[in-house]
């Protein structure tokens, strides 16, 4: 059957904005400058304003937000970095990369998020940093975990990727840590057309760190004269422009999802599943919808053959990806991320899903409770 309702709706979001965004990108083709422009400069602005933090940077992409954030706090060979087993790749790609040793402390089957309670008893004489995920767009327990980093001397890096304007008792995400690290991938709530992501910071010392490594090393005063060895990772000027357009409508964005993610919730109680679980102190951003029932595989094909697109997001946990099999973790290690990957899955959500259509995604859930 053919999928009429998807799990995210890219060309709907556009329709909304496309006047102001083909516009801008005419703009650029007529001014013909594309790198580190005046567009770069006020969606960094505007990125640092909305997030409640002093400075942002743009950079290539999420992956590289976190790797440079990584380079930027000066992790070596034999340093180790705690993070959550349960999210997408790149967080403990961007660890191996950096040459650090990536160390997995169990989530909360709650939140999903990395459970700090378990993070104390990961921490050894080469820790470094801490690297919590907000993952599904909601806040990781980002109060404890400051005390356990502050206790410890470690750094905390955010994987915000998932969570822009998330926020966690009145603050947003990418504003709790030494830096926060955001991705534009398109299918991120807030998307670019095309790869893009920013690392976020109140630090001064650690805004300039990013800015070099993003561009080559290359001195702020005399561009030729390369003082470290950085990357090229810069936002381009089109990607920028759309993106902050974007950003204007995001608070609406959000707030939309936040309610259709309210209305799954309160619909889909009293079944034999468990739909996703925020506080009081979260605002959830619902940039996935994640439920977790026995046997998903078989809910995810009955939702497919009703021509709804379903997804588990994700069904490994980091320590079983076959590339990080040398860290010698085994199944049985981390509980709580195995379980979770094993029984979770993803429903259509979006900024302009019409209720109509989340009708039909809970009907067919009910449905296949009655097979
Ligand atoms: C998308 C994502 C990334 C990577 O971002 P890219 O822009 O695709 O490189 C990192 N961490 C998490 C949790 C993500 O969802």
């Amino acid at each position: 059957m053919d999928i009429k309702i998807t799990l995210m709706d890219l060309k709907k979001q556009y329709a909304t904005v496309k006047d102001e965004i083909d516009k801008a990108i005419q703009g650029i083709l007529a001014s013909q400058s594309f790198i580190m422009g005046k567009e770069m400069r006020l969606f960094e602005e505007h990125l640092a304003q909305y997030c409640g933090v002093k400075h942002a940077i743009g950079v290539n992409s999420g992956t590289d937000a976190l790797l440079l954030a990584l380079k930027a706090i000066d992790i070596n060979e034999g340093d180790e970095v705690i993070t959550s087993p349960f999210t997408f790749f790149a967080t403990a790609e961007a660890i191996v990369n950096s040459g650090a040793k990536p160390v997995f402390a169990d989530i909360s089957e709650d939140s999903f998020n990395i459970d700090p309670d378990k993070i104390e008893e990961k921490i050894t004489k080469n820790t470094k940093a801490i690297m919590p995920v907000h993952i599904f767009g909601q806040a990781a327990e980002m109060e404890k975990i400051a005390l356990i980093a502050q206790k410890h001397g470690l750094k905390v890096i955010e994987d915000c990727a998932q969570a822009i304007g998330a926020a966690r008792n009145g603050k947003k995400t990418g504003s709790f840590g030494d830096m926060g690290a955001f991705s534009f991938y398109p299918g991120k709530n807030l998307g670019a057309f095309g790869d893009g992501g920013a690392v976020t910071t109140n630090s001064e010392k650690l805004r300039d760190k990013i800015l070099l490594l993003r561009n080559h090393g290359s001195s702020p005063t005399e561009k030729y004269s390369n003082v470290a060895i950085g990357c090229n990772s810069r936002l381009d000027n089109l990607q920028a422009a759309v993106l902050d357009i974007k950003l204007k409508a995001l608070d609406k964005w959000l707030q939309y999802r936040n309610k259709a993610g309210a209305y799954y919730s309160q619909e889909l109680s009293n079944l034999p599943l468990t739909p996703p679980k925020t506080t009081d102190a979260n605002v959830h951003t619902f940039h996935l919808y994640s439920l977790k029932m026995k046997n998903r595989d078989g809910m995810i094909q009955h939702l497919l053959d009703n021509g709804i697109e379903s997804r588990a997001y994700y069904p490994y946990p980091m320590h079983l990806q076959p590339a990080l099999k040398y860290l010698g973790l085994k199944k049985g290690s981390l509980p709580v991320s195995e379980k979770v990957a094993d029984e979770i899955f993803s429903i259509p959500i979006h900024e302009n899903i019409p209720k109509t259509d989340q009708d039909i995604v809970i009907e067919a859930i009910k449905k296949y409770f009655l097979k």
